[in-house]
C-alpha cells in the first residue's frame, strides 16, 4: 500500500543532489522535495567512467532553481532541517514548514573536527565561505600553521605562497591519510625545495562555480552548513601571504598541538616562542622576537607564534539535527549506520555520503573513505534502493563498492589509490613491491597470498586500468614475483 508523503532528501551536497536526480527520473510523475540549508546546490557535471571502478567528473555550484528547471519534478526547499520526527515521518525546517515523507534520504554531510571550538585565531575550511575567509586571512598573514595530515593539508601546504607554514603532523610521515612512508618521502622533496612551478590545468574532479551570478553566490545565512569543497577548491583563490617567496614549509613530525595561547596570555605566562627554522633539518632554532597575535605549544615541546591557525584535522558526520528523539545506530566515528541498500536502523529512514557509516560486510579490497566520489555513488545508490522499495523490487550493491578506487592530484602528480593501497587492516602476512623513479613516478604494489590487494600509483604510469583488473579478478601473480614492477615488461600485454 502506498504510504502518503512525498520522496525527501536533505543536504543539497553531491549526495544529495544525485539522489534527488536519480529519484527525480526514476518517478517522473511525482514530486521530489530536496530540503538543503544552503543556498546553492552541488551538481555533477561531465561525469565519465574512466574504468571499471574509476571515474572524473566536474562539479559545479548552482542556485536550486538551476536543479528544479533541470528537474521539473524536483522541488528545492532552501532551509535547514531543525528536527526530524521518524514517528511522524516529517522534517520540521527552520522556516516554520512541515515535509512529511514516505522515504527520506540524509545526506547532510560532515562538519570539520576543530582542534579548539571558539577561538577566533583557528579556522576549519569546510565551505566555500571558509574559503575565503582563509584566503582573505592568508593575504594579510607572514605565518601559518597548519594541523592535520590529510588531504586539506596536503594541499594547502603545496598551494601557499609568500607565507611561513608550520605543519604539524601526529605521523612519522606526510599525508598519512594516503600515503605509507616511502610514497610521503618522494613528496616530500617537492614541497621541501620550494621551487616554484607551473600550476596544473585541472584536477581529475573538477570544482566549478559556472554559471553563477554574484547574488547567489553569496554566503550562506549564519549558522547554517554549506555543502563541503571538494577538489580544486582553492582554484580562483589566490593563496598567497605578504611575503615575495614561493614555498617555505617546515615539519613538525610526531606531535600534536597541546595548547594555543592567545598573545596576552602568553606574554603572562613569559613563555619562550622559536623562530622558523631555517631548513628543514635546522635544529638550531633560535628565540623569536616577534609578537604574534596566537601562539601554539606542540606535544614535542616546540612552541611557535603566528598569524592564524588552520585545523584539518579531519571531519564529523552532521547528525546532530536529527538525533533529538530518534534511535539511530551510530557508528564508532559518529556516523548514521548504513546496510548495503543505505538503509539507516530506522524505518524509511536512508542515509548517504559523508553523513553515514558504511556498516555491512565490505568487500575485501573496499573501504569507506569520506570523499567526493563515494557521496556520488552513495547518493545514487541510495536512490536505486529507496526507488526499488517503493516498487517492491530486490536491488544489489552497486559494483562501484567492490574496489576502492580514487584519482586525485598532490603536489602536482596525478596520484592513484587502488584497494587497501596502505594495506589497511591486513595483517602483517602482507609484502609491498615498489618501483620509484625519483621525480617522476613512485608504484607500490600490496601483496598477500600472491594476489594483489592494492596499489598506490603517482606519476603519469598508466598501470591503472591492468592493476584495477589484476585486484579485481584476483588472479595468482606469485610466479611473477618482482617481475610486476619491471619497467622492461609490458605488463599490460602480460595480462591482456
Ligand atoms: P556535503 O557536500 O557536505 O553536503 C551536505 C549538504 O547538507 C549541504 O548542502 C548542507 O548545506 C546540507 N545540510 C547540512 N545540514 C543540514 C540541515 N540541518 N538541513 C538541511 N540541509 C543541511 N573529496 C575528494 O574526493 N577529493 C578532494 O580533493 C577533496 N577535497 C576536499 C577539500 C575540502 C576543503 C573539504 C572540506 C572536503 C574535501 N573533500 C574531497 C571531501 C568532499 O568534499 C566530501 O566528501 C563530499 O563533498 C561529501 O558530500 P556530501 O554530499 O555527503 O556532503
Amino acid at each position: 500500500m502506498e504510504t502518503a508523503g512525498k520522496l525527501v532528501v536533505v543536504g543539497g551536497g553531491i549526495a544529495g543532489v544525485t539522489c534527488a536526480e536519480q529519484l527525480a527520473i526514476t518517478f517522473p510523475s511525482e514530486d521530489i522535495l530536496l530540503v538543503t540549508s544552503s543556498p546553492v546546490i552541488k551538481a555533477v557535471t561531465n561525469f565519465k567512467q574512466v574504468s571499471k571502478t574509476l571515474e572524473e567528473f566536474d562539479v559545479e555550484e548552482q542556485p536550486g532553481s538551476v536543479l528544479e528547471s533541470r528537474f521539473p519534478n524536483i522541488r528545492v526547499v532552501e532551509s535547514g532541517v531543525k528536527q526530524l520526527q521518524t514517528e511522524e515521518r516529517c522534517v520540521l525546517t527552520e522556516d516554520g514548514s512541515r515535509h512529511v515523507y514516505k522515504k527520506l534520504c540524509l545526506c547532510a554531510g560532515a562538519k570539520p573536527k576543530l582542534i579548539c571550538e571558539g577561538n577566533p585565531y583557528v579556522l576549519g575550511i569546510r565551505d566555500t565561505d571558509s574559503a575565503q575567509e582563509f584566503q582573505k586571512r592568508l593575504t594579510k598573514a607572514k605565518r601559518i600553521m597548519i594541523i592535520g595530515n590529510g588531504g586539506i593539508a596536503l594541499e594547502l601546504v603545496y598551494e601557499i605562497e609568500g607565507c611561513e607554514v608550520i605543519w604539524a603532523i601526529k605521523d612519522k610521515a606526510i599525508g598519512n591519510t594516503f600515503f605509507d612512508v616511502g610514497a610521503a618521502e618522494f613528496l616530500t622533496s617537492k614541497i621541501i625545495s620550494g621551487k616554484p612551478e607551473a600550476k596544473i590545468a585541472h584536477k581529475r574532479t573538477r570544482y566549478t562555480t559556472e554559471g553563477m551570478t554574484k547574488e547567489t553566490r553569496t554566503s550562506a545565512p549564519a549558522g547554517s552548513v554549506g555543502s563541503a569543497l571538494g577538489p580544486d577548491w582553492h582554484e580562483g583563490l589566490d593563496l598567497k601571504g605578504t611575503k615575495e617567496f614561493s614555498r617555505k614549509v617546515h615539519i613538525e613530525t610526531m606531535c600534536e598541538v597541546k595548547k594555543i595561547y592567545l598573545q596576552e596570555e602568553f606574554k603572562i605566562l613569559k613563555k619562550k616562542s622559536l623562530t622558523f627554522p631555517k631548513d628543514h633539518h635546522d635544529k638550531s632554532v633560535t628565540a623569536d622576537k616577534e609578537v604574534w597575535p596566537v601562539y601554539v605549544e606542540l606535544t614535542n615541546g616546540n612552541i611557535y607564534g603566528c598569524d592564524f591557525v588552520v585545523s584539518a584535522t579531519g571531519v564529523t558526520p552532521n547528525t546532530e539535527p536529527f538525533l533529538s528523539g530518534n534511535n539511530f545506530d551510530l557508528g564508532e566515528d559518529g556516523g548514521l549506520k548504513v546496510d548495503d541498500h543505505m538503509r539507516t536502523s530506522l524505518p524509511d529512514v536512508y542515509a548517504a555520503g559523508d553523513i553515514c557509516t558504511a556498516a555491512w560486510p565490505p568487500s575485501p579490497v573496499w573501504q569507506q573513505m569520506r570523499l567526493w566520489t563515494q557521496a556520488r555513488q552513495m547518493g545514487w545508490h541510495a536512490a536505486r534502493c529507496m526507488a526499488a522499495a517503493v516498487q517492491g523490487d530486490s536491488v544489489d550493491l552497486d559494483f562501484s563498492f567492490e574496489l576502492f578506487a580514487h584519482v586525485t592530484r598532490f603536489f602536482n602528480y596525478k596520484v592513484v589509490l587502488l584497494g587497501k593501497y596502505n594495506a589497511q587492516g591486513l595483517g602483517t602476512d602482507h609484502e609491498l613491491l615498489l618501483r620509484c623513479s625519483k621525480g617522476q613516478e613512485y608504484i607500490k604494489v600490496v601483496m598477500q597470498n600472491g594476489r594483489m590487494m592494492g596499489a598506490v600509483l603517482i606519476g603519469e604510469t598508466d598501470l591503472e586500468e591492468t592493476f584495477e583488473n589484476l585486484i579485481l579478478n584476483q588472479m595468482d601473480l606469485s610466479s611473477y614475483g618482482e617481475r610486476l614492477l619491471d619497467p622492461d615488461v609490458d605488463i599490460e600485454d602480460y595480462f591482456d
